[in-house]
């Protein structure tokens, strides 16, 4: 074995260890070997896809103390809480407190005992703190939410600046590890320079946050909407995010009356108001919290089921990062925002007061959240595109994809468009394009002589073509009835995938059009996203022909756009399907037994005084409701959970496991699956519900972007959890019924299931890998389970 597969091995088995996880995520393991290989490191990883644990892992693996820069009180004590909680020393140095706590963190660190040490830029600063830290043996420097060095970002902290000279004085061979879970180019550009790190390695993880579905509405009845919602969603967590705190107040005030226990949380509060105010949201006392964006950063509460924009936030990394709140154990996640112009001209006013420079960033931020909002593709490959990522087609899970705006058909004028780019030199932004194509003479430009050219309103006559296709439609009648109240469905498995729907007409025939100007924009933004056009990192707003524009100048095809949203005309929907058809989730477990270890949990947690998911996530607890784990070794396998937490909280589990089996009857699985992520719970339990609905493996795979060997994977790990799975259907269509039966009593008389001996002995003609893995859990699924 060499030395690198040796550490590799050690780390996976610390792994397990420690936090119960078999298998890294992701890039995890090569980010943690970046980190134990003295190199510098910059993490770019949205919410949620474990980007803590690349830092806290080689803090665990290494001698000394981790220095974690963290910007905010609150998110330090959780992350402390959470890590002491698997038997690691973590402490926080922050202003919160005293002395005598002080000098025993101190202590502790000088001795060696602390493997992370969480503290605030502004404590790292002070000439004592730097004393002490030059005393102790450090390991490496974590910069966690990096992007508050940019000015680019919303939360931008000048003192973040300071970082790089500072631990340079503390060592100048320190490693650092930088990780944000929000950069655009321009954003990451900034962090690199700033920290010095443009040698560092980058690792950037895909933003595509699946399980997240967005959607937009349009900001009429709002409290209607909102109360709606939330009853309709009963018992799950939610944010809801304000932008003044009267707002919060109001709306806070307002759930109240209408039976929804909610908290208010924003910076005018007093400080012990707020922190228990977050308490009660953490521990499940409260289900609504109420918040300007002063709350959440950090807060590492893994099932908020929804967060809802009461207003428009005013950047698309606010945006994301606030709805990067919801679903972060990889389940259930409604992102909903509420549109409205005039948020974007009251956003606009509060800027008026900064410098020049200061109001053309948050100009330009807030043209991205408006055109984010108003342009009716996909959002996801919107969002992604923002983070400078390509995504491929369509996402299927969104407003955009679910209840589609008008489609138009576009080649010629796509053509154009990107001809008018590349005319102008790549120097304009969509306006001024889309001003030249429209021949608008306006002294802008007459001074670029853009009037003189070919294209030079050659798009006038283009978007009077489009109105034809939407004329025989029906007139979508307001459905404006009284508000009352739905039937709560908690509890009730939400057995419909979501499907595209057809097209609710989101507008209506007499609507005003969009000003051509305002559609030719939006053709421009569209195609950017598209990739024949590219954003310029350095300017703003200004596009250039890519690859991908000069090829289809050469050999065009019509492309389907989008018109974009009229929320001004829009109706008010019936919500109650967007609601089912978000919330993928269907129940695969045992739902009783998962109450019972909910309520367990919930007590334990009061007991310890400690937000109960510290104790163990919902997807563990599903899993225990699926693999009823009765020994402190099966339960050590359950994902999320290891040894540690055991030991720590599992005697209780173990029991209540142990009486509810024994109660109902219930035979446990002999053999314990080990699987790799929380997120794969996920999977499977869209897998089962598919199955059970007959839907092809093959479609199954595209849903979820696997492929046919992957899905296969999944389901062999269902059946070995002792799941029944029926794939007859399947089976018959692609494997002709002789072999069939071949290969079914190859299986009845084989020593092993093992597929390579199988492919070797079985000696039937023509089998594949594949055909063998599907008898085998048809086998399995009928004879042994
Ligand atoms: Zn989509």
């Amino acid at each position: 074995m060499s030395v690198s597969q040796e550490t590799n091995n050690l780390l996976k088995d610390k792994l397990k260890e420690t936090f119960g996880f078999s298998q890294f995520r992701g890039e995890q393991e090569e980010i943690i070997q970046n980190t134990l290989d003295g190199k510098n490191t910059f993490v770019i990883m949205p919410t949620g896809a474990g980007k803590s644990l690349c830092y806290q892992m080689p803090a665990i693996a290494m001698d000394g103390t981790a220095i974690v820069i963290s910007p905010l009180i609150a998110l330090m004590k959780n992350q402390v809480d959470q890590m002491n909680a698997f038997g690691i020393n973590a402490q926080f140095l922050n202003s919160s407190l005293n002395k005598t706590e002080m000098n025993k963190v101190k202590t502790e660190v000088l001795n060696g005992e602390v493997k992370l040490l969480y503290i605030a830029p502004e404590s790292l600063t002070k000439e004592d703190n730097l004393e002490f830290l030059k005393q102790a043996k450090l390991s490496f420097v974590a910069i966690d939410e990096a992007h508050c060095i940019s000015e680019w970002g919303h939360d931008f902290r000048p003192e973040y600046r300071r970082i790089k000279s500072i631990v340079e004085s503390l060592d100048s061979n320190l490693p650092i590890i930088a990780l944000t879970a929000t950069a655009t180019p321009k954003v990451q550009q900034d962090i690199q320079k700033n920290l010095n790190m443009e040698d560092s390695t980058i690792f950037k993880s895909s933003f595509n946050r699946k399980n997240l579905y967005y959607e937009i509405r349009a900001k009429k009845d709002i409290d209607k909407q909102i109360i709606r919602y939330i009853k309709s969603n009963h018992g799950k967590a939610g944010i809801i995010y304000c932008l003044s705190r009267k707002k919060v107040e109001e709306v806070a005030e307002l759930l109240n009356v209408n039976g929804i226990k909610a908290l208010p949380y924003h910076a005018g509060l007093d400080g012990s108001v707020r922190m228990a105010n977050q308490e009660a949201f953490l521990n499940e006392e409260v289900e609504v919290m109420v918040a300007t964006i002063a709350f959440g950063m950090g807060i590492d509460k893994p099932d908020v089921r929804f967060v809802i924009h009461y207003d428009t936030p005013k950047s698309l990394e606010g945006y994301y990062q606030e709805t990067g709140r919801a679903g972060r154990d990889g389940l259930e996640g409604n992102c909903i925002m509420f549109y409205a112009h005039e948020d974007i001209i009251k956003l606009d006013k509060f800027n008026k007061d900064k410098t020049v420079t200061e109001r053309d960033n948050a100009k330009m931020l807030l043209n991205e959240m408006v055109s984010y909002s108003n342009l009716g593709s996909c959002r996801r490959r919107q969002l992604l595109h923002y983070f400078g990522e390509y995504f491929p087609q369509d996402c299927g899970f969104c407003d955009n994809c679910l209840k589609p705006t008008p489609k138009y058909k576009a080649e010629e004028e796509v053509a154009l468009a990107i001809r008018a780019v590349d005319l102008t030199g790549e120097r304009f932004d969509a306006q001024h394009l889309a001003e030249v194509l429209m021949g608008v003479k306006n002294q802008y430009i007459t001074s670029y002589e853009h009037h003189k050219l070919d294209i030079f309103g050659k798009g006038k006559n283009f978007f009077k073509l489009q109105e034809d296709e939407d004329e025989d439609e029906d007139d979508d009648d307001e459905q404006d009835e009284e508000f009352s109240d739905e039937e709560d469905e908690d509890g009730n498995p939400i057995s419909k995938a979501p499907k595209p729907k057809p097209a609710p007409k989101a507008k209506k025939k007499k609507e005003p059009e969009l000003n051509p100007v305002d559609q030719w924009v939006s053709l421009i933004r569209q195609i950017t996203i598209l990739g024949f056009l590219e954003k310029d990192i350095e300017n703003y707003g200004i596009v250039k022909v890519s690859e991908k524009g000069r090829s289809f100048l050469k050999d065009s095809f019509p492309i389907t756009l989008s018109k974009d949203h009229d929320y001004e005309h829009e109706s008010i929907e019936d919500d109650k399907d967007d609601e089912k058809a978000a919330s993928g989730g269907g129940k695969a477990y045992d739902e009783a037994l998962f109450e019972l270890l909910k309520n367990l949990r919930k007590k334990i947690a009061k007991e310890k005084n400690l937000p109960p998911y510290v104790i163990f996530q919902d997807p563990s607890l599903e899993e225990m409701a699926t693999t009823y784990p009765i020994t402190r070794e099966d339960m050590a396998q359950i994902n999320g959970v290891g040894m540690g937490k055991v030991v720590k909280f599992g005697r209780p589990f173990i029991d209540l496991i142990s009486r509810y089996v024994e109660e109902n009857e219930i035979e446990t699985a002999t053999e314990v699956v080990v699987k790799s992520t929380v997120n794969k719970s996920k999977i499977k339990i869209h897998i089962i519900q598919q199955v059970d609905r007959k839907v092809d493996l093959d479609v199954i795979a595209e849903q979820k972007e696997l492929t046919m060997a992957e899905i296969i994977e999944e389901i062999e790990h269902i059946c070995y959890s002792g799941t029944k799975l029926n794939l007859d259907y399947y089976i018959n269509q692609v494997i002709e019924p002789d072999k069939q039966e071949e290969i079914f009593d190859y299986f009845m008389s084989a020593e092993t299931d093992n597929i390579a001996i199988a492919l070797r002995d079985c000696d039937i003609e023509d089998i594949s890998e594949e055909e063998l893995r599907l008898m085998r859990i048809k086998f399995l699924s009928e004879v042994a389970n």
